[in-house]
Formats: structure tokens, sequence, C-alpha cells
């Protein structure tokens, strides 16, 4: 708004992007050129907002590319810019569009303004950085020291390539499965940063990919056109139909590097053997994505059977064409159920040990989590959800039946002192950054002194409570910041939650969450368990899905190989850029080419 206008128009909470539903491959058929809805932010040339910056940096070839700027009145006059794989900037809208909505679908469900900064303790909170052409290579993936999300662009295979041109340039930043998926380990990372401490647990790798897996497959649900397409071609047979896109993992990264099938495919058979022998963690990851799909299909079938019955003819499911306005009530109610099972998923991680996760854990967290808020499980979807992890040999560690009551963590002892006062009245300030999360009104306002009295009362309080907390009093403790979560539950309440984690390391690291209420009182204090014994992989694990690793691997990044991928007039120099765009200028040395073998999580 200018000063001094008169009537001034209020801000739309809303801003419209353009993306690529799956890929550009896909999108060669056009359904899946679609619009998203992102969070409305202010946002500088980059694009740079509060949480999210990209950095359209080329190590490779040493250069920078246009940043778009997306507060530009033509770009905004147009839902943003429009699909083009040759132009860097709707590549630059893309990434920022994508990261902008999974990371709103983190908040809702965790009920805070997810904390990105917590991961680099001790350091100052700082925004999430995406390179979308960071190098050439067969590669994308998350970096942990940067804080940075890099994707590789690459030359398809010229033999057998798929629906993709021999030759022709492959951006895996143009995949929303890719972007999602390395989003999802940047999160994870921050939300259980000790998530892969222990060598010896395949669960822990395994829960990184499955849930990175996961996580672009129920958002891709939120597309509407794409899922009233799908249900209208499958006649609602949603769960039965093979080949939909909607449950295949990046289909042109996998075109482009010889696989008939995307990297992963979440139609993957129950079988109660699967969980004792598939080790290889992406394969691993996929029984567990496989779980959660099921159980996804499971409650679909439930919530739609009454609308094909009162839809009377087709009787069932794939008899006939549906009438449109069927379609779309099955889409919405498909929607919801993938929203409602994403959300079940991640506000599981509030419910987690710190460290030595099962998966057996991550049932116990989700049913736990969910009970606390929905004690009736009204959509049946925890039930669906025990009963498909127990089809797949899925066990909780020191639980004797699957049954729900047994499943949940223990309560706490009520004899446990409550969280000192500080800590409390601490709720109160972030109640307000929950009213209404205003990037434009510095999201970090929250004042550093609070924060350092909070913390010095809570090392005094895990002290004198240690033997209630299940840790050892003598060993240093390492305490999380205090996690306050706020959420409403389906009956109206509130819930509210103060979430601390607290690590040592004695001969092994040990590790508990506590969950408390409002007022102090600790609900929950959640240990590590010992990690079961898992067995060696057999000969036959080397599981289909163990290939596009391999395959990923075979690439080489450097040096630059044919032409530059986008034409001169978006090349910028680094020193040119830098003086143009100082907020967003890197050092060549702060973003190493990768060295494939060491450090690929794709
Ligand atoms: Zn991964």
């Amino acid at each position: 708004m200018r000063q001094g206008e008169r009537f001034p128009y209020p801000r739309p909470s809303i801003r419209p992007l353009k993306i690529y539903a799956f890929d550009p491959m896909v999108a060669r058929d056009t359904r899946t050129k679609i619009a998203v809805e992102t969070r409305n932010e202010p946002l500088a040339p980059g694009p740079r907002g509060p949480r999210i910056v990209v950095v359209d940096y080329d190590a490779t070839r040493g250069c920078f590319y246009t940043p778009v700027n997306l507060d530009d009145p033509a770009v905004l006059m147009q839902g943003g810019i429009d699909h083009s794989e040759g132009d860097p900037r709707f590549h630059q809208q893309m990434v920022y569009a994508v990261a902008s909505q999974i990371l709103g679908i983190f908040d809702r469900a965790l009920g805070r303004p997810f904390d990105l900064g917590s991961a680099i303790r001790g350091g100052p909170p700082r925004p999430l950085r995406i390179f979308p052409h960071a190098f050439e290579g067969q590669n994308a993936y998350y970096e942990p020291q940067m804080g940075a999300l890099l994707f590789g662009y690459f030359r398809a295979t010229s033999d057998d390539a798929g629906a993709n041109i021999p030759g022709q340039l492959v951006f895996s930043c143009l995949s929303h499965d890719v972007v999602a998926h390395e989003l999802t380990h940047a999160l994870i990372d921050r939300l259980s940063p000790r998530l892969q401490t222990e060598v010896d647990n395949p669960d822990a790798y395994a829960l990184h990919e499955g849930l990175s897996d996961l996580v672009p497959m129920l958002h891709r649900f939120s597309f509407g056109t794409i899922l009233r397409e799908e249900v209208r071609r499958t006649r609602g047979r949603l769960d039965t139909v093979a080949e939909s896109p909607l449950f295949e993992i990046a289909a042109q990264f996998g075109a482009a590097v010889g696989l008939k099938y995307g990297l992963r495919n979440a139609r993957m058979k129950a079988d109660t053997r699967q969980y004792s022998t598939v080790m290889e963690p992406h394969a691993r990851g996929g029984v567990f994505m496989s779980a959660v799909m099921d159980a996804l299909f499971q409650t679909y079938q439930a919530q739609v059977r009454d609308l094909f019955q009162i839809a009377g003819s087709p009787q069932s499911p794939g008899d006939d064409d549906l009438h449109p306005d069927l379609v779309g009530r099955i889409a919405t109610e498909a929607a919801r159920a993938a929203a409602a099972l994403l959300t079940m998923c991640i506000r599981a991680f509030d419910y987690l040990p710190p460290v030595a996760v099962t998966f057996g854990d991550f049932l116990r967290a989700v049913v736990t989590a969910d009970k606390e808020l929905n004690p009736d499980d009204t959509s049946g979807q925890r039930a669906a959800l025990i009963e498909s992890f127990r089809r797949r040999g899925i066990y909780a560690s020191g639980v004797r039946s699957s049954a729900e009551e047994s499943l949940l963590w223990d309560r706490a002892d009520r004899g446990i002192a409550p969280l000192p006062s500080v800590c409390v009245s601490a709720l109160t300030q972030n109640a307000q950054a929950f009213r209404r999360i205003r990037p434009e009104e510095g999201e970090r306002a929250s004042s550093e002194p609070v924060a350092r009295d909070v913390m010095s009362a809570l090392r005094a309080y895990a002290r004198t409570n240690a033997r209630a907390l299940r840790l050892a009093p003598d060993v240093r403790m390492d305490i999380s910041r205090p996690r306050y979560s706020f959420r409403v539950a389906p009956d109206g309440q509130l819930v509210v939650e103060i979430i601390i984690q607290i690590v040592q390391k004695a001969r092994r690291i040990i590790g508990v969450t506590v969950v408390a209420s409002a007022d102090g009182s600790i609900r929950y204090v959640i240990p590590n368990h010992p990690l079961p014994r898992f067995e060696p992989p057999p000969e036959e694990g080397k599981t289909a899905e163990a290939e596009p690793k391999a395959a990923l691997k075979a690439a080489t990044a450097s040096p630059p190989r044919g032409s530059a991928p986008f034409p001169a007039r978006y090349r910028i120099a680094p020193a040119r850029y830098r003086l143009l765009y100082p907020e967003l200028s890197v050092h060549a040395r702060d973003v190493p080419v990768p060295q494939l073998d060491s450090s690929h999580r794709g």
C-alpha cells in the first residue's frame, strides 16, 4: 500500500503460483500444468522470503541465473510465471511454491510455525536455502551443513530415455516429487536431528526415506484437477487400478536414468516378512510408505461407499462412467483422507523419542498423538494404520498386542514435578506467534532473553528430576528449545502442548521426549527403547528399489558437459550478481560440487 492511500486494499492471504504436478515429462500431457495456492508473504527477488530463499547459483558453470521477482505486477497479474522448461525463473518459482506449500502443511499439522532454526544448535535461525541448479549431475540432496537443498540437472540417457527425448536436459528441480522429497529430508532433520545417530538402526534411515516419499505422494492429493481426473479415469477405483501417476515417485527422473517406471512406487504388496527382510533404506522406506498408503485406501473405500450407494447406479466402483458431481464428491473425500493421514504422520514427530526410533515407535507415536486430539478415531484411520503395519510384520517393541490401547505410550507418573513456570509463561508469547503467522512483522520477533531464562530453568529442572525423567543425573544433558503446539481438536477443544527433547551421551546415546500440558504438568515421558536385533540383509534383499540408487550413483557431477542449461541472457557473472543481489550472494567455496558417492540422500 502506498503512503496516503485513502482506501487501502486488503492484502490477499493467498498467492497463486504455477507448478508441474509431476514433472515436465508427464506434463507434456498438459493437464499436469497446474496452479497452486501458497501463503502470500512479501518476496524479494530470488524469491527471498522470511523462511525460504532461492539462490540460483550453478557451481558447475560458476554463474548465477536471473532471480524471479514474484512481486512484480506483470508476474502477479498472471498468477506467477507460465510453465517453462527453458526459463530458470519458472524453475525458481516452482521450487519456492512446492516448498512453501509443504512447509505450510507442517505448520498446520504441528500447530506452530515450523522452527527452521532449531537444527543448528547455538547458531542464529536461518532460512532454508534452495539451489535449483546447483550443479550438473544426476542428483539432488539436502545438505545439512549449508542448511540447503541442492538440485542437479543432467542430460537424459541417449539409449532408453522413456518419454524423454534422448539427450534432453532433465531438471530435478522441476520434479514435484524430488523437490518435496528433499525438502522433507530437511524438515525431518530439524524435527528429529538425531534420528540417524545410530548406525545399526536400519529403521531410522528408512523412516527418513519413507516419509520423504510419502509427503510428495500425499501432497498430490491436494491437486484438485489431477485427482478428479484420476477418479474419473479409474471410475473411483483409485486404489486398484495399476499405473496411476498418483502412486509413482519421480517418473521423469526414473525414465531419464533408464528405468522403466519412476524411482519408487507405492504399490507394494503386503507381506508379513517385509519388515525383517528388506533392509536397503529406500526399499525399507518403501515398506513404510506402502503401509501408510494401504491405510489411506482402506479409509478411502469406507468413506466413499455410501456415495456410491446414494448414487444408485453404478452400484460399485468401476461399473460405469461416473457422474461429474459424484467424481467431485469422491475426489473431495480422497483429498480429505490423504490430508488427515499426512497430518497424523507429521504430528507423530512430537511424540517420538529423540534417538533409536523404529517403525514401531513411529506407529506408537502416531496412535498416541492422534488419540490425544481425536479420542474416538471417527474416520477409522488409526485402526486402518495399525492393521496395515501389522500386515507387514511391523510390531512395536515392548508391546504385547497390536490393539490400540497397548500401542499408546504410557502416561507419565503423577508424581513428576511440573515444568518450571517460566517455561509455561512463555506459552503466551508463542500463542501470539501462532495466532497469526505474519512474516512481514518478523516471525523471529521472539525475545532471546526470555528464551535464555527458559533454557536455564529447564536445565535445573531436568537435573533435579533426572530419575523421574529416566535420565542419568550426572551425565551432561542436551536439551532442545521447548516446542509449543496449539491444535484444535475435532470437538472444538484447544489442545496445547509443550514438547522438550533431552539427549545424553553415556556409553551410547539415550534420550527422552517430554510432553507437557499447558499448565506444565507432565503427560508423557517417552524414552528410547533398546533397538531390536535386526537380521542382516539376506541376498535376495537386493530389491528392485535398490537399483535407482545405484543408477544415480553412477553419474558424476563435473566437469560441465555439453551446452549450458539456459540461454546467455539469463546468466549473470558472480561479481555483477553480488552488486545486484547482495542478500542472495554465495561464494563458490560454499557450494561444493558434490562427490556423489558420499553424500547422496536422494
Ligand atoms: Zn531420500
